[in-house]
């Protein structure tokens, strides 16, 4: 499988001059794409196109210049797949037995569920209504548009899910509203997608390309990045001990999606920096240390009220170390100084479950599925 943990994006600083310090740049183009066509404009050249505050026209997607977004555009298709592929049967007569889980486990599963079924609509909602609207590159956009694509196919499975095992679909999808240790998760991070929201909100100053820095780094790298993987730990743990493999295998598919989304966060993220370094003064990184110190307390309550006694290789103190861990690697992968002393990682697990590959070759099978063209009847 492709690795992107280790991704660099461009690294050009003198490529990457911002219209604001450019003396010779034009006033900052239409951001959205959508307003008045500039007849007989000259073509798209590539040292024109910036991450945010672009004035090349964001309807041209060649030439490209950042590859790091269409490779990652390209490997999101290469990795579609649908929950309803994955067979329930399994889980169902689990779900349905009378010992096959304790009562442990499956409040667990079930705090797990909710957790999720909201947040991929959580995350799909930033994306198209604050983010799109403000990263001015189609090859970013081109991107952002698989990956909303992608979130709608991980909250398909949650309903997919709640279908087969015959669960309470409003106490599932309702619980971020209900259960405050989830909820507290959902309002940390809307509180920095709220001035994005802002139909007045532009970027272009040094606060408010800060604030969509840290909405960047809100979504990606705390919600996507460090909730995600507990969440993905607690449900391959399952899977692991032949507990609701169905189940783990959407997770690992959905592992698979999100390290795709967490690293093109990171790649944009940080080649904005490249772009804007004015933005990253100390302030703002001690500000973005402060986020992930605070998300990975959040994570931790959670983890508390998910299992208040834990079971076998699982329990909320190994899920906060897990926290710890993943929290000083995301603030590695952004350049900013760890959060927590060193730790050892204690799901060395999770690093083989993203690996598909090793174990099935589904993808190898189902691309026929997808190209025999038999359910195409036009009439
Ligand atoms: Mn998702
Ligand atoms: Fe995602």
């Amino acid at each position: 499988m492709l690795d992107w943990s280790e991704t660099e994006p461009n690294n050009d600083p003198k490529k990457n001059v911002h219209p604001a310090f450019d003396k010779n740049a034009a006033p900052v183009a239409d951001a959205t794409g959508l307003g008045e066509i500039e007849r007989g404009g000259a073509r798209v050249s590539v040292d024109d196109k910036a991450m945010i505050n672009c004035r090349a026209d964001v309807n041209q997607l060649l030439p490209l210049k950042y590859k790091w977004a269409w490779e990652k555009y390209l490997a999101g298709c290469n990795n579609h797949w649908m929950p309803t592929e994955v067979s329930m049967q399994a889980d169902i007569a689990l779900w349905k037995s009378r010992d096959g889980l304790t009562d442990d486990e499956r409040h667990a599963i079930k705090r797990n569920l909710g957790f999720f079924a909201a947040s991929e609509s959580l995350v799909a909602n930033n994306i198209v209504l604050a983010i799109y609207r403000h990263l001015t590159n189609p090859e970013c956009r081109q991107y952002l548009l698989r990956q909303a694509f992608e979130e709608a196919v991980h909250t398909h499975t949650f309903q997919y899910i709640v279908e087969s095992l015959g669960l309470d679909e409003g106490e599932l999808f309702n619980m971020y509203r209900e259960v405050p240790s989830i909820t507290d998760k959902a309002a940390w991070a809307l509180k920095h997608t709220k001035n994005l929201d802002d139909a007045n909100f532009k970027t272009g100053t040094l606060e408010s390309d800060q604030d969509f820095l840290k909405d960047l780094v809100a979504f990606y790298v705390v919600f996507e990045g460090m909730w995600f993987y507990t969440g993905f730990a607690q449900i391959l743990s399952l899977g692991r001990r032949n507990k609701m493999v169905g189940i783990a295998e959407q997770y690992q598919y959905i592992l698979r999606d999100e390290s795709i989304h967490l690293n093109f966060g990171i790649d944009v993220i940080n080649q904005i920096k490249i772009e804007n370094p004015h933005l990253w003064t100390k302030a703002f990184q001690e500000y973005l240390r402060g986020m992930i110190k605070e998300a990975a307390e959040l994570e931790a309550g959670y983890g508390r009220d998910t299992m208040p006694r834990g079971f076998l290789g699982l329990n909320a103190a190994l899920c906060e170390q897990y926290m710890h861990f993943i929290a000083n690697r995301r603030c590695a992968q952004i350049g900013l100084a760890p959060v927590f002393p060193e730790t050892e990682n204690p799901f060395p697990w999770m690093s083989e479950a993203m690996d598909l590959k090793k174990e099935k070759n589904f993808f190898e099978t189902r691309v026929i599925e997808y190209q025999n063209g038999g359910a195409l009847t036009w009439d």
